[in-house]
């Protein structure tokens, strides 16, 4: 998901929650959610038959379930639907509870159903709403001036449940082959291909969907109505830009963005794409997801998405490249590795937003996208400063802890500590550790756990003892740096502390930090520092070091009088995010009371 309200907004009203704490890798069983796991499902047919005009809804399913131990009761999700029968292996028939507000269904059955595999058909009803949540219709003005209506669906978090009854948490992945009855003139696109599209009565017809790969709830999609697309291929794979009648010309441009990127992440994550087509769908006005990774089926707010060269501006045409990047990123991350529960919303948000920027930046390198990223940076760590701030993984018990997730520190600092681990690891590390995690986790879920192991076997390093101390506590590092001249050699003794604004007495917290130190004409150093002092030593007595070069690094510097007398008179032969990045520290020290405003001023200058 891409949010596009500013990163400051969705922080606020979040609830505090601790830590999640000394994290394993991903199990099943251990997984977070709400659901018992005595009864897993394995594939979904859905059949649903819409009214659009009535906003209604009625569906029947069929769910092959894996029981893993016997019981006479089974529970899943729904929300504001009706299930009127569920009947097992084509005759014992349940007696149905149902309870609105924990958003669940439970099937009574006579007795014991054994373990192993078994059918389940359910039959249901329910409406089609006008908030944009679940299945939804969304009305627009076309091109032409007329009043259009689109079905629309968006699950992520916990919306799946408001189509068809389910098991509606991230680690119970199953396949999906999904039917609609729907009007006959109606452009329908799902995650797969259409496979069979049949007349039903006068107005109406069914159509049917190739079955999904395994994949979590959330990623399910179907959008339909007057539409056209535009369409391509990548690496074999075909792509098209689906928009409002009359709109399509105007994906073109997102198309072509697709159609460079997808070969980019075939390639760096190792593993193709794995889906026989991947889509794209303007969604006109109403869609507050912003926009959205379905697996094969992207949707967009339609001005993230349709690029109209007349009256577009530049600024527009970089955010639909980074946006489109970002749900594509999505496909390899999140879609085909999926977080086990929402405390890890992190690997799938932080992740995307770190891949947007660095695809974008690849194809577009006149754009000078990263140098950008230090207000990201500014903003995020604002944040990060203040007593409020939540550590990246935090425990989530439910749907509305879920929602309130997707935040900055989510998407910003998950996007600042990527960014920083592979500037530690080097490119290359970084790269294979994230095509064995690929490899290794395909069509499964992890947890941050599942990350650092991969990162750790391609690079040698111990990356959790590193990233856990990023992400399992929240705030930010001060590396001070003090700097003491004795016989022609500077030796710099760097030490930490935390990093607040409006916090007197913030919790004491030690993070192992990679350092990345240099300047013009020195050597490049690296060290992690953790609880002891560390030092570096440049030969002659006022060479420029700079700690945090490239401003890779999730931390923010105070050097002592000499050390950064020393970049002032060097300040103008940095590069211009290394200049940024002073300025960043050297204000937010000002703010934070640890440094006179005058000395912001002289770098300024
Ligand atoms: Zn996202």
């Amino acid at each position: 998901m891409r949010r596009l309200l500013t990163l400051t907004t969705l922080l606020a009203g979040l609830p505090l929650a601790g830590p999640v704490c000394a994290e394993q890798v991903f199990s099943f069983q251990r997984a977070g959610g709400q659901l018992p796991k005595t009864v897993v499902p394995v594939s979904y047919g859905i059949n649903i038959s819409t009214d659009i005009d009535n906003l209604k809804l009625a569906g029947q399913e069929t769910i092959q379930v894996d029981v893993r131990t016997p019981t006479t009761d089974v529970t899943l999700n729904q929300a504001g639907l009706h299930l009127a029968e569920a009947v097992l292996d084509n005759g014992v028939k349940a007696t149905i509870t149902q309870d609105d507000a924990a958003e669940t269904a439970t099937l009574h059955f006579p007795a014991k159903v054994s373990k192993g595999a078994h059918t389940l058909v359910i039959t249901y009803s329910g409406p089609i709403l006008k908030t944009p949540n679940g299945i939804y219709v969304d009305d627009y003005t076309a091109p032409s001036g007329e009043t259009k209506r689109m079905l629309v669906t968006q699950f992520e978090v916990a919306d799946a449940r408001r189509m068809f009854p389910g098991w509606d948490e991230p680690a119970f992945k199953a396949t999906f082959q999904l039917n609609v009855t729907l009007p006959k003139e109606a452009v329908a696109v799902s995650n797969m291909p259409v496979t069979q599209s049949t007349p039903e009565g006068t107005s109406q017809k069914r159509v049917s969907f190739a079955t999904t790969p395994r994949m979590s709830t959330y990623l399910l999609a179907l959008v339909a109505g007057d539409m056209k697309s535009v369409q391509g291929q990548a690496d074999g794979t075909p792509l098209g830009v689906y928009a409002p009648s009359g709109l399509e010309g105007q994906g073109e441009y997102a198309l072509h963005a697709s159609e460079k990127i997808l070969p980019y992440y075939n390639s760096y994550f190792g593993v193709k794409y794995p889906l026989p087509k991947m889509d794209m769908v303007a969604i006109p006005g109403n869609y507050q997801a912003g926009a959205m990774e379905n697996w094969g089926l992207l949707t967009y707010i339609d001005n993230v998405l349709l690029f109209d060269p007349k009256n577009s501006t530049p600024r527009t045409r970089e955010l639909i490249y980074e946006v489109v990047a970002h749900e594509m990123a999505h496909q390899w991350s999140g879609d085909l590795v999926t977080m086990g529960w929402w405390d890890n919303i992190w690997l799938n948000e932080g992740f995307a937003s770190w891949m947007e920027i660095k695809a974008t930046d690849k194809m577009n390198p006149d754009w000078d996208i990263w140098p950008r990223q230090h207000e990201t940076r500014e903003e995020t760590m604002g944040t990060d400063a203040l007593p409020s701030t939540h550590p990246i993984q935090q425990t989530i018990h439910n749907v509305s802890e879920a929602n309130s997730a997707f935040d900055s520190i989510s998407y910003g600092k998950g996007e600042l500590v990527i960014r920083m681990l592979e500037g530690w690891l080097g490119e290359d590390h970084f790269r294979d550790g994230m095509r064995l995690y690929m490899k290794f986790h395909a069509y499964s879920s992890t947890t941050s756990q599942d990350l650092w192991q991969a990162l750790s076997k391609t690079s040698g390093l111990d990356v959790g003892r590193v990233a856990r101390s990023f992400t399992e506590q929240p705030g930010i590092p001060l590396v001070n740096v003090a700097s003491a001249c004795k016989a022609g050699k500077t030796v710099y003794t760097l030490t930490q502390s935390r990093f607040t604004i409006h916090d007197p007495h913030p919790a004491a917290q030690t993070w192992m930090v990679p350092v990345v130190a240099g300047g013009p004409g020195l050597a490049t150093q690296k060290l992690v520092l953790g609880k002891a002092p560390q030092t570096l030593s440049v030969a002659g007595c006022e060479a420029p070091l700079k700690l945090n070069l490239g401003e890779s690094g999730y931390y923010r510097v105070q050097y002592n009088a000499p050390a950064f007398a020393s970049l002032l008179k060097n300040a103008t032969h940095f590069a211009p995010v290394d200049r940024a990045n002073l300025l960043g520290d050297q204000f937010a020290l000002f703010r934070s009371g640890q440094a006179p405003l005058s000395a912001y001023m002289d770098l300024a200058d």
